[in-house]
């Protein structure tokens, strides 16, 4: 049977036998044996709505339970397309100011790399005959009305198409697609269909709006970096993947130098300017999945996964001559020129210490080595070693 769609059930369709007036036994037997069949294909059909609903219903919760963004994406996408057995669910999701894209590129996702899921600042543009539907559609699958909700599937038979609606507006829609023909017609209800759309609006408003507070929470509002919370939540993550894939991982302690001097120089805002301008061209030299944060003050801490000391020495050149090259513009035309000095470390694994004092080995090595590199005068990259550490950039 259908695992998605409940049969309309109690419906007028199922007439009552007429019994005669003066019924003969015969009769009577024979009204009996179709009451019966009857009956038992309400009792399959009741049986089989309860099985659609206790799925629909697993479904809701699962979607209510997810506490990410791209956890509830996938468990939009895939998540459905295993629990309904379908070989295609298509997401459409109306983002106009590129909000849920941003959540995403912050949790290191490239929204393009969902093949399932795409993102459009306008619904009525992007397809203006879904965008006027208020209710799900179920029916035949059409190329040339609905491959725009179906890019590369021409092999579908049938199609629901469920517009998610939240507060009166549209926010996306749900595309299930089936090769058998007869999963998705327009005689089938559509009322769980409906509901599980508008429970995946609201599961995506709220998690966006979790998300922003998390966010809000564990980013540096001056720079727009992480802040020191974050990296002590994903120090250990990184060191836990490091040592389980035997990848390389460093870090980087950066620290402005002098840095006192702009504010007593310039004022609080011109440091300020600075503090911004120095974290966007740290940035500016980093890959995707390099956490950089604002640990504190005028410090920034770099992890690198997949970064060997070699590599991370040469990121640190970089964002040094980055820094030193050109002066940074504060108010009034005026410029200063700031220069940073470095520390690196590299993942020192050994088998007597907790994934927890590995990272903090990690950080404090890159510490100890930026202290190196200001103690022999500053604007230099040092590569922490022990028991000591190792100047790289001469003097
Ligand atoms: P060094 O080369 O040894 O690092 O010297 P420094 O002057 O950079 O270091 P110090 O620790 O003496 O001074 C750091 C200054 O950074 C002191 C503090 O007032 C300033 N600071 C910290 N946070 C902020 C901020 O958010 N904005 C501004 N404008 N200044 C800040
Ligand atoms: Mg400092
Ligand atoms: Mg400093």
């Amino acid at each position: 049977m259908d695992k998605l769609t409940p049969n309309p059930g109690w419906s007028p369709r199922i007439s009552m036998p007429k019994t005669p007036p003066n019924p003969s036994p015969s009769d009577l037997a024979f009204i009996n044996r179709q009451l019966r069949q009857r009956l038992s294909t309400l009792t399959r059909e009741a049986s089989h709505n309860e099985e659609v609903l206790k799925r629909f219903h697993d479904r809701e919760l699962t979607l209510l339970a997810t506490e990410s963004l791209p956890q509830l994406l996938s468990c939009l996408a895939d998540g459905m397309k295993s629990s309904f057995d379908l070989p295609t669910i298509q997401l459409v999701l109306h983002d106009p100011d590129h909000e849920l894209r941003h959540l995403l590129l912050h949790s290191g996702i490239e929204p393009d790399s969902l093949s399932d899921i795409r993102f459009v600042d306008e619904i009525s543009s992007f397809s203006p005959r879904h965008a006027r539907y208020k209710a799900p559609w179920l029916g035949a699958y059409m190329e040339q009305d609905h491959a725009i909700l179906f890019p590369n599937a021409a092999t579908l038979k049938s199609i629901a198409i469920l517009p998610m609606i939240r507060r009166s507006k549209l926010v996306g829609f749900i595309g299930l697609g089936s090769h058998d023909p007869n999963r998705f017609t327009r005689h089938h209800a559509s009322d769980f269909l409906n509901r599980l759309a508008t429970i995946s609006a609201i599961c995506l408003e709220n998690t966006a709006n979790r998300e922003h507070l998390v966010i809000a929470g564990l980013t540096d509002p001056l720079t727009g970096l992480h802040n020191r919370r974050y990296l002590e939540r994903r120090l250990e993550e990184e060191v836990t993947r490091a040592l389980r894939y035997r990848h390389p991982l460093s870090c980087l302690f950066i620290d402005a130098d002098h840095f006192k001097q702009i504010n007593d120089r310039h004022g609080h805002g011109a440091g300020d300017s600075v503090l911004r301008e120095l974290a966007l061209r740290v940035r500016e030299c980093l890959r995707l999945s390099d956490i950089a944060t604002r640990f504190g003050g005028e410090e920034f801490t770099l992890l690198l996964p997949q970064t060997d000391a070699t590599e991370a020495l040469n990121l640190a050149e970089r964002i040094r001559h980055r820094i030193q090259d050109k002066p940074i513009a504060i108010h009034g035309g005026e410029s200063v020129a700031v220069t940073v000095s470095i520390g690196v470390s590299a993942l020192r694994p050994d088998s007597d210490s907790s994934t927890q004092q590995i990272g903090e080995r990690l950080l404090g090595d890159a510490d100890s080595a930026l202290y190196e590199s200001k103690e022999s005068g500053r604007n230099r990259v040092q590569l922490a070693t022990t028991p000591a550490c190792q100047k790289t950039t001469p003097p």
